[in-house]
């Protein structure tokens, strides 16, 4: 079991984001794009979808895409680099695509994560690392009853995503095969 986790994690979260991407896509068609063959998944994608979709709203409500926007501009710019596009994994990315996220990945983004777009992230389901919203701007400029909102919104996206993961990740223990690695598909 061990060897075989250590195989799901090499394929999964090892890689550069190219990597996952082509992981992503390969395993995406091996679920057959039916993701109704994995017991309990569609359910749990159509919560994790309206989670996703009410944090969003709060998100709009708090006008963050705004102020995320002017601080983008400044110098130094915002929390979306190029370093954050790493965080990305081959079963979040897999997430989005089963939920029917169109995931195009910009390497030439500049200083900017490569999965910003001009209507700001492309995900639907974010990297966990960018469900924090702890930055000063928000803390200080956002009313509490707002912040709070917001707060239990990510939790629930969060709490939602991981389990949506752990089913992925069962099947995927069981259908992953070893030709799949990182490193046949570099060689692809
Ligand atoms: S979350 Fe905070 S640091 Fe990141 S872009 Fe928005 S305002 Fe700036
Ligand atoms: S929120 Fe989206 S665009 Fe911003 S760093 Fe995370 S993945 Fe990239």
């Amino acid at each position: 079991m061990a060897h075989q986790d250590a195989h799901l994690v090499q394929t999964c979260y090892s890689g550069t984001v190219n990597d996952k991407l082509k992981q992503a896509g390969r395993l995406h068609a091996d679920l057959g794009e039916q993701p109704a063959s994995v017991p309990g998944l569609t359910e749990a994608l159509g919560q994790l979808r309206e989670h996703a979709c009410a944090l969003n709203e709060q998100m709009r409500a708090m006008e963050m895409g705004q102020r995320c926007g002017q601080c983008a501009a400044t110098p130094g710019g915002g929390c979306c680099s190029a370093f954050m596009a790493g965080n990305a994994d081959a079963v979040q990315l897999l997430i989005n695509l089963l939920m029917g996220v169109d995931v195009t990945y910009q390497e030439q983004s500049g200083e900017n994560c490569g999965f910003l777009g001009p209507q700001g992230c492309l995900f639907l389901v974010k990297p966990i690392f960018c469900l924090n919203y702890n930055c000063s701007h928000i803390l200080t400029g956002s009313e509490p009853g707002h912040l709070a909102a917001l707060y239990q919104r990510a939790a629930a996206v969060l709490r939602q995503q991981t389990e949506v993961e752990g089913l992925l990740l069962e099947e995927l223990r069981k259908c992953l095969k070893p030709k799949a690695t990182v490193d046949n598909l570099n060689a692809s």
